[in-house]
């Protein structure tokens, strides 16, 4: 019996690679330097595995960005607009180019698009094929990495994106021809690269297949079948591991089954229920890995119930042929829980029973030993500590609240009630009479550009150093100054800034009961950015109003009418380390109430405008079509739960970001927001060919300003945005903003870029004048 990990965090269990890439972009350190702080992260990742006795350990599962991206570089798909500046950028620059932008010495080039990866908040860049696509093999970094472990003792399982995944996962920039057609091309420099491997000494090689989850129509299946088969085919001296997560492939079992393939891996968190089929299918001659250990949340393993499945395996497959796992990559769990004191915000009790990415390959360690024929009694002891804990947890008063569970049951009762009180038209007149907006208004998503200076503030505070007295009149004059900020350059519809916000699920988590927050629980989010979700343990309720102080004080100094802003249910339960003991719609529908809470308060505060910002609505969606309806019906019943009871002269807000809206736009309309404003500038604003089949009927800010890039958009730029908008939308419904929150930017391009913004909404407005002159 074998243990594998399919992938490991990445970014340093202290931030390491972060901070590496973000001194290298800045000029501060060299690419030697940049490519040595890579090699020490993997030289420890490949080394934490070993010593944990994992037997097949990845490799090329590091990136300096993105994997996807990665991939593109390796496979020659570097599109035209960066390729011409080839000769000019160094590899690694080009490469970052790509990632994200690139605006220096006469050089001015848009990054690749970047969307979720299926159902996380990781972001990948979208690859983009052309018709006249080719593709040439740069195997360096891959075959690199792989000799790199072997020089340190260690025989990696290099792990590469599969090719079809990879297709699927891309979009096409010219139109008439289906991406996948290209699979005849790319095969071949598959298979050059794994011939590569093969030399250098790799006799385990891993592919990921993640998009067979969602394979359903004959030309797909017959697609894998024969491009899988010739892949595996074409090296019998190589044993794959095909892997699949995030969702069932029982529906491909048969595919599979009849693949020249060592080893099926298969997430058994997300879809438990395809190990029979599986077991019943697979012929003698292959291995199942088997998904036990959860790769997406921070929870211990009940070891029992793990025992139970390996059994069952083993007693079909017999030992050889089972392989234990996590359900995915570890990528997207924190590093270790040694580095949490359980001092601050994570109760002991609660710390107990979680597991970080060194835990989990531990406890991999320990169900292997477990299942063997003697088991030691240190793995002995663990499973019976492990089991008392589990009970103990279930016993413990902190976890329930009867209280928010009555208020829940009492507003599902309710269902048919929770719209808004007018339709959308009437409120409109009714919030305009009130607020007097231009067309084209512009307002900002919400945070501005966090300084060095505030974070440092923010921490002192935190850490006593700096009183709260202090802290709140520095924040304070922030605001200030960010008021001052945007009525000189113009903009209508003003935020605070969200300074006083470390990250936008944490601050509201903070103020709530059931939430305990990690020191170090990092997890990468896109890029060098990672974020530190929140953990979910127990009933959800408000302790007291959370934003309403600052919300009243931003708008005591302007005229203007400043947004009260509020994270909403949904992003709030997608961006934390969520309770497995209950369904997460009771959750989200706990969460929705505390919100509520604070939307009446916002309104009696004297709030006009309140925005409940949803980015991960769409990331909750499941991947298997046939689950939609069922999140989509309860995810927008939490929205709605959220902005209940509200007059109708308050206008509500709502925004989303970096994610396929297309298919979920029905869900969207009924939300019924008055304005929802939506990241689109990426993808020049692509998305809005979703509303020449559907009728987007309220008010609508397509971001013109990719917030994501250092790069600063031209007025005549985001006119143009504008333009391809108003094709879609009647332009009375069109509001003006940038992509996302801009906390990442800083405060001299973001000058600019906003600058521009209200020059091109302006602009906007002279033309539709004219016109109707
Ligand atoms: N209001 C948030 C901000 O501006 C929204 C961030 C997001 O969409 N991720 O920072
Ligand atoms: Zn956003």
């Amino acid at each position: 019996m074998l243990t594998q990990t399919l992938g490991f965090p990445r970014i340093g269990a202290n931030r390491e690679l972060k901070k590496a890439c973000e001194l290298y972009w800045k000029g501060k350190i060299s690419q030697d330097e940049l490519e040595l702080a890579g090699k020490n992260e993997r030289i420890k990742n490949w080394t934490i595995q070993k010593d944990a006795g994992i037997d097949l350990i990845p490799s090329n599962d590091f990136s300096y960005y993105d994997q996807v991206a990665d991939m593109m570089f390796m496979l020659g798909v570097v599109p035209e607009r960066f390729r011409k500046f080839e000769n000019r950028l160094s590899k690694i620059d080009l490469y970052f180019a790509m990632c994200r932008g690139y605006q220096h010495e006469n050089i001015d080039v848009t990054p690749l698009e970047m969307t979720k990866w299926f159902n996380t908040n990781y972001h990948y860049l979208v690859p983009e094929f052309e018709k006249k696509q080719s593709f040439s093999l740069s195997p360096e970094k891959v075959v690199g990495e792989f000799r790199e472990a072997l020089q340190s003792g260690i025989k990696t399982k290099p792990v590469l994106l599969g090719p079809l995944s990879f297709l699927k996962l891309g979009k096409e920039k010219t139109e008439n021809f289906n991406r996948l057609e290209l699979i005849h091309i790319l095969l071949p420099v598959y298979i050059e690269l794994i011939g590569k491997l093969e030399n250098a000494g790799a006799t385990w090689i891993q592919i990921d297949e993640p998009c067979l989850t969602t394979c359903t129509n004959d030309y797909e299946r017959q697609l894998y079948r024969s491009t899988l088969t010739e892949l595996f085919g074409s090296f019998p001296g190589i044993r794959f591991v095909l892997a699949t997560y995030f969702e069932s492939v029982s529906k491909v079992a048969d595919l599979i089954s009849l693949l020249p393939l060592e080893v099926i891996h298969l997430d058994l968190v997300s879809a438990p229920e395809q190990l029979d089929v599986f077991l019943d299918m697979v012929p003698d001659n292959m291995s199942v890995s088997l998904g036990i250990v959860d790769g997406r949340n921070v929870w211990k393993n009940n070891l029992e119930d793990s025992l139970g499945v390996i059994k069952k395996a083993v007693s079909r497959l017999g030992r050889d042929r089972v392989i234990l796992s996590p359900s995915c990559s570890l990528l997207h769990v924190p590093y270790d829980l040694k580095n949490e004191d359980g001092r601050e915000g994570l109760p002991i009790k609660v710390k107990e029973r979680m597991a970080f990415a060194f835990q989990k390959i531990e406890e991999l360690a320990i169900l292997k030993d477990l299942s063997g024929i003697s088991p030691t009694t240190g793995a002995v002891s663990k499973l019976e500590r492990e089991k008392r804990e589990r009970e103990n947890w279930e016993k413990l008063p902190f976890v329930a609240d009867e209280q928010v569970r009555k208020r829940l049951d009492e507003i599902n009762h309710l269902k048919h009630n929770v719209s808004r009180g007018l339709p959308f038209e009437q409120r409109r007149a009714i919030q305009q009479e009130k607020l007097q907006l231009p067309l084209f208004p512009t307002t900002m998503i919400g945070s501005l550009p966090q300084t060095a200076e505030v974070r440092k503030t923010r921490c002192s505070f935190f850490n006593n150093k700096t009183s709260w007295e202090e802290y709140d009149n520095f924040i304070k004059e922030c605001i200030r100054k960010a008021i001052r900020w945007q009525e000189e350059l113009g903009i209508d519809v003003l935020v605070h800034g969200e300074f006083e916000r470390n990250d936008m699920v944490e601050f509201f988590g903070e103020q709530l009961n059931g939430f305990a927050f990690t020191q170090n629980g990092w997890v990468q989010s896109y890029g060098s950015r990672a974020v530190k979700p929140p953990v979910i343990y127990g009933d959800v309720s408000r302790k007291g109003p959370v934003t309403v102080d600052i919300a009243r004080y931003a708008q005591s100094l302007t005229d203007k009418p400043v947004k009260g802003m509020l994270t909403g249910p949904v992003t709030i339960l997608q961006w934390s380390f969520v309770r497995t003991d209950q369904p997460r719609k009771e959750t989200a529908g706990q969460i929705a109430l505390a919100i509520h809470d604070e939307v009446l308060d916002l309104e009696k505060a004297g709030i006009s405008i309140i925005q409940i910002d949803e980015p991960a609505f769409r990331e909750g969606l499941p991947l298997k079509q046939e689950k939609w309806d069922e999140y989509l019906t309860w995810a927008v019943f939490c929205f709605m739960i959220s902005s209940y009871g509200v007059k109708n002269e308050t206008q509500i807000h709502t925004h989303m970001c970096y994610a396929e809206f297309n298919d979920i736009i029905p869900a969207i309309i009924a939300m019924d927001a008055d304005v929802i404003s939506i990241e689109t500038s990426r993808s020049q604003m692509e998305l809005l060919n979703a509303f020449t089949r559907v009728r987007y009927p309220n008010q609508i800010g397509p971001g013109v300003y990719d917030i994501h890039s250092p790069r600063v958009p031209g007025t005549g730029e985001m006119c143009d945005l504008l333009f391809a908008a108003s094709r879609y939308i009647p332009v009375k419904n069109l509001w003006v903003n940038p992509d996302c929150g801009l906390k990442t930017r800083g405060w001299d391009e973001t000058r600019s870029a906003i600058k521009n913004m209200t020059e091109s909404a302006k602009r906007m407005r002279d033309v539709i004048l004219h016109a109707e002159n």
